[in-house]
């Protein structure tokens, strides 16, 4: 055993993962009514690799005449085919994309972490099966309607509008696509204008499938494109996963209209550790919560609160976790620790690392280097906040935790809730009991026992308060797409 916060030198051979089997354009254009097309505005913009900030393709920008062009494609085949195909034909499409999506999961993995910066082991281990699995899923639901919503009268919405952002790219374009296609939506989906790549290859997966025009349409873009889709007239539903200033933007467009709409915002989620926690267990699950995707994850367990009586121990094991990650290129198959998404996104993450400091927390950071190109962030976690600190009530979006401790289970809770957001939380106890007590309690849509971060398209995901609302995910992830009578 090392001693004390002690450097631990593990010495890895390179074992990067092979780029020569996948196949990026130069250019890519819009995926409307089954074609490719210019966009309107003959503009294009660079997706670009964030571990070396070399450019990838460049990509189109899509207006509002080319959103217009997506939604009438995506009404028109609503209209003359897919509401009237019958639900056991729409689910051999939704099965045959999983398949296509699954023969081809070594290029979607090194698209995603080339696109996005996550490390391969991730988008290879979790992004990529999981995506698959959510066609899987909701192919077999599509004909299984009347089951899931017994008694009831079932019909689909029309035109979907979906919105993602840029931390799980092509697992939030099936979140979305794959339930709103199992209940006979049609969709106009756009990417986060960082990471399109994998959307874009979905496109070419959903083409080689043989879906109907305009089932799917892909609209690349930025804000002004998602803009373009909430405001659109035809559209019937927004599906948005994205930060809370956008969600709420979101909302007062729609109000007064006749558009569904399901909002999966921020979080600033509370991992609690109690005394009688099998603590290095813990202490993985910790890392795991926060480290994970470079904390680009909406349920980040960014707030550890850990009982008094075990909080030397804690952190102590912690810092020595913390120094052997290894930060560095994503497509190293050793690398724990990714590049940050964007420069956009370093810049907030070094802003809080200041705001921390500042407000007189004390900050630990890992002690490793980190490659000379790129953008890049030291895991880190803060000691000495205050429940009002600027870190611990904002969501940062990077690997930065918060500690604080606590000594009674009813003050851990009352700490925990004491946030705009309700996305998630994790409980590290050897008890039952205390476990049901707590998961009771916490004001979220997830709460995970001993464990963290995990994911399956059978579990409903969700938040409260400024988390959003609607579930996606499992059977209620249907109900955000039908009509119930
Ligand atoms: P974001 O800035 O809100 O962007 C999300 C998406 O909305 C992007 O495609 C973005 O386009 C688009 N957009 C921006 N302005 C818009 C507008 N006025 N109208 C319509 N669309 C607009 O969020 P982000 O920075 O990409 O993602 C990080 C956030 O997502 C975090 O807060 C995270 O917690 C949240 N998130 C939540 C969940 C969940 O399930 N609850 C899951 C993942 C992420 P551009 O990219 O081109 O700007
Ligand atoms: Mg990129």
């Amino acid at each position: 055993m090392a001693k004390k916060n002690e450097k631990i030198n593990w010495e890895y051979a390179p074992a990067p993962e092979s780029t020569g089997h996948i196949n990026l354009k130069e250019q890519y254009n819009l995926f409307i009514d089954g074609k490719w097309v210019k966009p309107n505005s003959g503009k294009y913009f660079d997706s670009i690799n964030p571990a070396n900030k070399e450019k990838l393709a460049s990509v189109a920008h899509a207006n509002e005449k080319d959103v217009d062009k997506a939604v009438k494609a995506a009404r028109k085949a609503y209209d003359t085919v897919w509401s009237k195909m019958a639900p056991s034909e729409r689910a051999k499409y939704i099965y045959r994309i999983a398949r296509l999506m699954q023969e081809r999961a070594r290029e979607f993995a090194v698209i995603e972490s080339l696109d996005a910066g996550k490390v391969i082991r991730e988008s290879r281990d979790v992004d990529v099966p999981l995506a698959c699995n959510h066609f899987f899923y909701y192919a077999g639901w599509a004909d299984k309607l009347e089951y899931a919503f017994p008694n009831r009268k079932v019909s689909s919405l029309g035109v979907a509008g979906q919105i993602i952002p840029w931390n799980f790219p092509l697992l939030m374009a099936a979140w979305k696509i794959a339930p709103a296609l199992a209940t006979g939506n049609t969709v106009v989906l756009k990417p986060a204008e960082t990471t399109s790549l994998t959307a874009l290859k979905l496109a070419e997966i959903i083409e080689e499938s043989g879906l109907p025009a305009g089932v799917v349409n892909i609209v690349t873009g930025f804000g002004d494109t998602g803009a373009a889709i909430v405001n659109h007239n035809d559209v019937d539903k927004i599906a948005f996963t994205g930060s809370t200033a956008v969600g709420k933007i979101i909302q007062k467009a729609i109000a007064g209209t006749h558009k569904k709409a399901t909002l999966e915002l921020g979080g600033k989620s509370a991992n609690i550790i109690l005394d009688d926690a099998p603590l290095d267990q813990a202490v993985e699950g910790i890392v795991n919560g926060i480290f994970f995707n470079q904390g680009h994850v909406c349920c980040a367990g960014s707030r550890l609160f850990v009982q008094e009586s075990v909080a030397d121990q804690v952190i102590e094991k912690l810092k020595h976790r913390m120094n052997s990650l290894i930060v560095g290129d994503p497509m190293d198959k050793n690398t724990d620790v990714g590049a940050i998404n964007s420069k956009e996104q370093l810049d907030v993450i070094n802003s809080y690392l200041k705001i921390g400091q500042a407000e007189g927390a004390t900050m630990y950071q890992a002690d490793c280097s980190l490659p000379k190109s790129g953008y890049y962030c030291r895991p880190t976690l803060f000691t000495d906040v205050a429940q009002s600190s600027r870190i611990v009530q904002e969501e940062i979006f990077g690997p930065v935790l918060t500690i604080q401790t606590f000594r009674t289970v009813d003050e851990v809770i009352q700490k925990a809730n004491n946030t705009p957001y309700g996305l998630a939380a994790g409980v590290w106890t050897d008890k039952g009991s205390r476990i049901f007590n707590l998961t009771t309690k916490l004001r979220a849509g997830v709460v995970w026992a001993n464990t963290y971060n995990k994911f399956d398209p059978t579990s409903p995901f969700g938040g409260y308060k400024e988390s959003g609302f609607g579930r996606e995910g499992g059977l209620h992830g249907l109900e955000a797409y039908v009509k119930l009578n």
